[in-house]
């Protein structure tokens, strides 16, 4: 076989691993972007309940007050009644100063009441406010999610099909020796091939001698980078 066809086995070996690689990474990547996408969900979801535990504790203290008022009132029809009925003119004036002190307790309780009620509404706007934010997060990441594992499971079946595709192409270079190299260099290197531009390997970024440029050129053998060993390819070859 001709150097030249064995470059190019070599290019679309380097094509399909690329191709594999990305599928790879995605396997990788898309885990961690769920993940991220889950804890900015989960801040947004920690101020929403903290939200409705504030509530949750103004209306634990309004019940409270309103049990109070109530028991102050039921007091004073007891007071009232007693009044009413009373023997001596000191049981009168007593139960007279007990009403007055209810009255004035009921007032102080139910403006206390009403402080609650207003504190009551604020909180209502904050915790509505910060489930409505929850609530749009929490769609846009659930969509989010569902696409990237779409494109995961996707890219999963391609990754079979690819990977049976790559073995089709190294199967053709008929060359064992040259492919253990590729493949040593993939491993170890993240790419077994380099291409030459202008002179300089693309990999690695080093200048190609002119004589060793000269030869790849020529297109008789098979050179590799003297700098980071990859096959070196010519451009001509794409
Ligand atoms: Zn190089």
């Amino acid at each position: 076989m001709e150097v030249e066809e064995k470059m190019k086995i070599l290019i679309g070996l380097y094509e399909k691993d690329k191709e594999i690689d990305k599928i790879k990474n995605l396997e990788i990547e898309v885990p961690k972007k769920i993940a991220k996408l889950d804890e900015e969900l989960e801040d947004l979801s920690k101020e929403f309940n903290e939200a409705k535990e504030t509530s949750d504790k103004i209306d634990v203290k309004r019940r409270e007050l309103e049990r109070r008022v109530e028991e102050q009132r039921l007091n004073l029809d007891n007071f009232r009644k007693r009044k009413r009925e009373a023997h001596s003119n000191k049981e009168f004036q007593a139960l007279k100063r007990e009403i007055e002190d209810t009255e004035k307790k009921i007032i102080q309780l139910e403006d206390e009441l009403i402080e609650v009620y207003i504190e009551k509404e604020d909180q209502e706007k904050i915790t509505n406010k910060t489930r409505i934010i929850f609530e749009e997060k929490e769609k846009k990441v659930r969509e989010k999610e569902e696409l990237l594992n779409r494109e995961l499971n996707k890219s999963k079946e391609n990754l079979i099909l690819k990977a049976d595709e790559r073995t089709r192409i190294a199967a053709r270079l008929q060359d064992e020796r040259l492919l253990k190299s590729y493949n040593r260099l993939k491993n170890s290197r993240g790419s077994g091939v380099s291409i030459i531009e202008n002179e300089i390997c693309t990999e690695c970024h080093s200048t190609i001698p002119l004589q060793l440029f000269v030869e790849v050129k020529k297109g008789n053998k098979i050179y590799t980078c003297q700098s980071c060993g990859r096959i070196l390819i010519y451009k001509w070859i794409e």
